[in-house]
């Protein structure tokens, strides 16, 4: 796994680290940097997901934390004027996401979110390398599954006569 030179180390380090980078380019290029390939912005499966993994039957969001409504954070802060119309919305967006990720899930996705807030540079690293250790959860449960199947086939030919 460890293959990485010091120096393409550094750079996936500094491409994490640039000030500026929209939340998912960081992402993006954290994983591309791991050897995951993806596709972005799927846009035949619903919300359009930000990253996809096929491979890994996962689909990534990269929430901001005001737009979908982040319960708990403090960057999700009503305004003060207009107060019931910006409720509204944001509930809006809110029931949008759980229909969306219930439909994925319905179609056989694991669903990953991150928050932008997650993503703030003291807490990056965490959330990043979090975001690994759950898509290799997610890898071997798929391929468990896989091989749990291919067991029951095999007992079953020898059951028969
Ligand atoms: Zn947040």
């Amino acid at each position: 796994m460890d293959r990485l030179s010091k120096e393409q180390r550094h750079r996936n380090m500094a491409a994490i680290h640039n000030k500026g980078t929209k939340p998912e380019v960081m992402v993006r290029k954290f994983l591309f940097s791991r050897g995951f390939r993806y596709r972005i912005n799927h846009h035949q499966l619903p919300g359009k997901p930000d990253i996809v993994l096929r491979k890994y039957n996962t689909c990534i969001f990269i929430n901001g934390c005001f737009w979908h409504g982040h319960d708990g954070c403090k960057y999700f802060v009503i305004p003060k004027t207009r107060t019931e119309f910006w409720h509204a919305k944001i509930e809006r967006n809110k029931e949008r996401d759980s229909e969306n990720k219930q439909q994925l899930a319905s179609m056989g996705w694991h669903c990953i979110t991150i928050w932008e807030c997650q993503l703030k540079s003291k807490v990056r690293e965490v959330t990043l390398e979090s975001l690994l250790y759950t898509l290799s959860l997610i890898f071997l449960k798929n391929h468990q599954s896989k091989s749990y199947e291919q067991l029951e086939d095999s007992s079953l030919m020898v059951a028969e006569p």
